[in-house]
This record gives structure tokens, sequence and C-alpha cells, in this order.
């Protein structure tokens, strides 16, 4: 499928004008960023993997009623999807206390959660996106009324009941996620649609017995073996096969060689 225009460079994906008006190409780069950017690396194959995991949630939680902004994977890097109008808003769903909510509020690593916790960022370089209020977020514009944030705030419950339940039947503690939405108009009506990704960048992802952390952490905190911490995930979800690596994923599983000797 031909890319259009480059629309959008981020972080970890490249956003280029799709083949229909209303519809972009998602590229899945291999870039991992953190703490806004000062820390910068290539982590080979995150893309590809991203893409497959990314791919995964989206279309099971197009099959509960979450309307995604995911038309379908195109090839190991690039996803058909809708292009949307972002709300400025990063929803972060926690089920247990970690990363900046310890440090800022002082409340051991590892606390579980008594009720998931939905709190709320101005998506903002610059800033280094800041936590913001509800209030802030209508003063602002940023969503357009509270039913709407309402709204979308129910959407967020249901893909953390729906992911956290997903995760547990593969050995996976859903410790907290990002999530981004935003708005199109599809046959004549405004929309609200779930958009960017769900996958090991935005998730933090612990095993049920160890709590390995199998999530971008291990790039943050310098924790190694990145790549084989996203395979494991998507080999628990069934994505890829038990025996495959990386290459495998990036260029399909070789073919058995028959080797038999002359006599
Ligand atoms: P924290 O606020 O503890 O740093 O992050 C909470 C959760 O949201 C983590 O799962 C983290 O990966 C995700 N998250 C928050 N902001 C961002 C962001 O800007 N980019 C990505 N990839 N994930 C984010």
């Amino acid at each position: 499928m031909n890319k259009g225009k480059k629309i959008y460079e981020g972080k970890a994906k490249i956003l280029y004008e799709g083949p229909e008006k209303g519809t972009a190409i998602q590229h899945f780069k291999d870039d991992a960023t953190a703490f806004n950017n000062i820390k910068k690396a290539t982590v080979e194959g995150k893309g590809v993997l991203n893409n497959r995991i990314s791919e995964h949630i989206l279309n099971n939680l197009n099959q509960i009623g979450i309307r995604t902004h995911l038309i379908k994977r195109l090839n190991m890097r690039e996803q058909l999807v809708r292009l949307v109008n972002v709300m400025p808003v990063e929803f972060i769903v926690r089920n247990i206390a970690t990363g900046s909510l310890t440090k800022r509020l002082g409340i051991p690593d590892g606390t579980i959660l008594s009720k998931p916790l939905i709190e709320y960022s101005y998506k903002n370089d610059e800033l280094g996106d800041p936590l913001v209020a509800r209030e802030h977020i209508l003063e602002f514009n940023w969503i357009k009324n509270e039913k709407e944030l309402d709204l979308i705030n129910n959407y967020c419950l249901r893909i953390n009941d729906f992911m956290q339940g997903m995760f547990r039947g593969v050995g996976i503690k859903l410790v907290d996620f990002k999530l981004e939405f935003g708005k199109t108009n599809i046959d004549g009506t405004e929309t609200i649609l779930l958009a960017d990704e769900i996958s090991p960048d935005t998730c933090r992802l612990w095993d049920v017995v160890s709590e390995k952390k199998l999530d971008k952490d291990r790039f943050r905190k310098d924790l190694g073996n990145i790549i084989q911490a996203y395979q494991e995930v998507a080999r628990r979800l069934g994505i890829i096969h038990e025996e495959s690596n990386i290459s495998e994923v990036k260029f399909g599983k070789p073919k058995a060689v028959n080797i038999t000797k002359k006599k």
C-alpha cells in the first residue's frame, strides 16, 4: 500500500497519509526514549513486536465494543488506521502503585490499589506531560464536556477490566498503562476512538510469580533483555510461537531444510 506524506513523527511511531481520506498509516519504529527524550536508543525489533501486540489487543477491544482507530495491520511495521484528532490528554490507569505515582506521593512500590485509579496528564513534551485535574481538562477545553470525559473514563475502566483478565490468563499482572483517544467523523457522527497503541511500551507488565518486568521499564531502568521481555509477552498472548525469536517475527519462520546425504 502506498504511503502518502508524513503527517507526524513521534518518539516511537511515524504517521503517514493513508490511501483514502480519513485514513493514515501508522509505522512502528525501533526507537526507544524515556524521561522525556533524555534517554534514547534503538532496540532492534521493538517496532515489529509492538505492532503485533497492539494489533492483537486493539482487535480484541473492538470485539468487546470498544471502538479503536485500527482498521488492519498492513505488514510487520505498519497499520492502516483512521485518522483522528487526538485529544491532548493521556489517560493513565493504575492497578498497582509504581513509577511516578510512588515517587510523587511516597506510596510504597507495589501497593495494590483498592480500585483502578485514573490519572490525567496534559500531552505536552515541552512541559513533560504534567499531571492535571479534571477541572483543567474542562477549563481549557482539552475535552469538550463532562459527559465526554465520563464516557472516556468508562472506556478506560472497561479496557482495564478486559486487559487485566487477558494478561492474568497468561500469568502477567497489568500494573498500569497509558491510553490516548481521538475523534473523527464516521458516517456524519463525531465518534470517539481509542488511538495510538497498547504495547509493552505503554503498559507495565509484571510476571505473576516472579514479578519480573516485561515492559519498557527494562529500558528505563537498564535491566537489559528488552526484546526478550517483549517477545515473552507476544508468546504468552499466542501472537508468536513458542520457539520463535525476533528474526522469525521479522522474516517468517525458516523453512525446514531437508538434508539427505548423497550415497
Ligand atoms: P508513570 O506515570 O508511572 O511514569 O507511567 C504510568 C504508565 O503510563 C506506565 O505504564 C507508562 O508506560 C505509561 N506512560 C505514561 N506516559 C507515557 C508516555 O508518554 N509514553 C509511554 N510510552 N508510556 C507512558
